[in-house]
């Protein structure tokens, strides 16, 4: 866990383009960014993914999703659209494990993703 990067984000040990911080959540843009915005949102507190969520977690989940649609007001997609995906675990191409959400905005995209 020591090792974690979103950790380390979270603490401010990481540079990171941070576009919102606030006691439980931070929100940066993603290194290598699949859409015009492509923001990442995550916990501060580690939790590896939406498999491992307890019901604790639940209420940050809520407001990971409450933060989305004032960033996708920000960033001028909240009316034509815009998406938030989690990927959980191997088959999904999880590749950090640490909760993050993908927002995306500013193009279209494609049903079903593939
Ligand atoms: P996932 O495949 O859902 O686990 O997504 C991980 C995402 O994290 C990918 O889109 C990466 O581009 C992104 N990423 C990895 N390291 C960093 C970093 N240091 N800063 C910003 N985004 C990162
Ligand atoms: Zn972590």
């Amino acid at each position: 866990m020591e090792e974690c990067i979103f950790c380390a984000i979270a603490r401010g040990e990481m540079k990171a383009a941070i576009v919102h911080e606030d006691e439980e959540v931070v929100a940066f843009k993603d290194i290598e960014p699949q859409a015009p915005v492509h923001i990442l949102i995550i916990p501060k507190r580690h939790i590896a993914g939406l498999a491992e969520m307890t019901p604790e977690d639940e209420a940050v989940v809520g407001r990971i999703a409450g933060l989305s649609r004032k960033l996708a007001e920000r960033f001028s997609f909240s009316q034509c659209g815009f998406r938030l995906v989690a990927n959980s675990g191997p088959d999904a191409g999880q590749a950090v494990a640490h909760l993050h959400f993908h927002l995306l905005g500013g193009r279209k995209f494609r049903w079903p993703p593939g």
